[in-house]
């Protein structure tokens, strides 16, 4: 079963999104996700110019081959747009296998290891009466498991809370966030690192006094952290049972996080940003995290993340997959699949894409009882629908960046 052909499609219906199509030469299509959230068009670039030419005439059946020879043969090895592009043929390559074997792709990873996947919304509020109307709305939608982020007094713009600055850019819904704005340039943000650490744990009493011990509670420092200022915030944090809290320090430096583990019981998640199983070793082999957080579409596909959730599992650490809206339906799709399948899977992001995305994408899967299920279609279950793609052209969007207050450039 030959490749007969591979097409990359960028489209942003709400926001920008790569998508990779690939049929064989009996036409069976394979779609994959290569968005990188604000970097789209090098992963365009990069499958165009240096992948779709090898894929040509391969055999759609070899996927391990195939993702051995793009990672092995391009000798630069590794990074986000490498891992995307590589991502997206390889969850192509699944999607094809499993419409050929005429079976959901969960059932080629070894079948269902529960009923659904467990999944996180987002709630945020700039005080406390907008952050419990957030959670609130998310209880009604069915969610079980709630992010929950602040606004910090002084602060006019923080990331993760919507009805900010940030959410009336984009136009969205009263408390959706979608933090990567459509502008030529990136927006700037101010921060404040000690002003976050005092206000953090009064919200977190007040959501807990609200809503009981029972609901569970993420949290997301977003990189901002120093080790010793992340173990106080975990440390802060541990009367609040958190489910985790995620990305405390810049996960470039995993020794950062020994510090952070001799000083606080709060669970762990940190990946988002990581590519590779190598990114993961000393924080899984020393135990210094709980949750693994990288996304089928970052890391190398189904057969990338399937390393790295198979590793984890030596240490009973968990899969805890990133889902923000810019992981197109595709890459949400992949990552339900493969969740259903493992045994050690902990929790799914799931943040709401536009009905527009979902009109794009018609994924199958179903949101119901807190979790998602993949749907009992042949493959990935996915509908693109390329006639409507085609009617939303890409239009620039960046992340923020973020400055402290004397104007010194600080992790977004
Ligand atoms: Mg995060």
């Amino acid at each position: 079963m030959r490749i007969d052909r591979a097409d990359v499609i960028v489209t942003s219906p709400g926001r920008n999104f790569v998508t990779l199509r690939i049929t064989t030469g009996d036409g069976v299509v394979g779609y994959g996700d290569a968005t990188l959230n604000g970097r789209e068009l090098s992963v365009a670039a990069y499958l165009r110019d240096h992948v779709v030419p090898l894929l040509i005439g391969r055999d759609a059946h070899r996927i391990e081959d195939t993702w051995q020879y793009l990672y092995r043969g391009g000798y630069w090895r590794r990074g986000p747009v490498t891992m995307a592009a590589i991502a997206a043929v390889d969850t192509a390559l699944w999607d094809i296998k499993a419409k050929v074997a005429g079976l959901p792709l969960y059932q080629l990873l070894g079948g269902a290891s529960r009923d659904r996947c467990l999944v996180y919304g987002h709630a945020s509020g700039r005080g406390i009466p907008e952050l419990t109307d957030s959670i609130r709305e998310h209880l009604d939608l069915g969610f079980r498991a709630i992010r929950v982020q602040t606004g910090v007094p002084g602060l006019d713009s923080v990331y993760g809370v919507a009805t900010s600055s940030a959410a009336a850019v984009g136009g969205s819904a009263r408390y959706d966030y979608e933090p990567a704005r459509r502008a030529a340039l990136p927006a700037e943000e101010t921060w404040d690192t000690r002003a976050y650490l005092r206000h953090v744990p009064s919200v977190f009493e007040a959501v807990r006094h609200e809503f009981g011990p029972e609901l569970i509670l993420l949290h997301d420092a977003h990189h901002r952290l120093t080790p010793i200022q992340a173990a106080r915030l975990g440390k802060s944090l541990e009367p609040y049972d958190l489910f985790w809290l995620e990305d405390v320090t810049p996960a470039e430096n995993p020794e950062g996080l020994r510090l952070v583990r001799e000083h606080t019981t709060t669970p762990l998640a940190i990946g988002e940003v990581f590519n590779t199983v190598w990114d993961y070793q000393t924080l899984i082999r020393e135990q210094l995290i709980d949750y693994v957080r990288s996304p089928v579409t970052h890391a190398g596909g189904i057969t990338g993340v399937r390393r790295i959730i198979d590793y984890a599992a030596m240490y009973q650490v968990k899969s805890g997959m990133h889902g923000p809206t810019d992981v197109s339906p595709i890459g949400l799709a992949a990552g339900v699949h493969l969740g259903l399948a493992v045994h050690n899977f902990g929790i799914q992001e799931y943040m709401l894409h536009s009905a527009e995305t979902m009109a794009v994408f018609g994924p199958t899967f179903i949101f119901d009882d807190g979790g998602l299920r993949p749907g009992e279609e042949p493959g990935l279950g996915i509908h693109f629908d390329e006639e409507l793609a085609a009617r939303y052209p890409y239009e620039p969007a960046y992340l923020p960046t973020n400055r402290l207050r004397d104007g010194t450039v600080h992790d977004w």
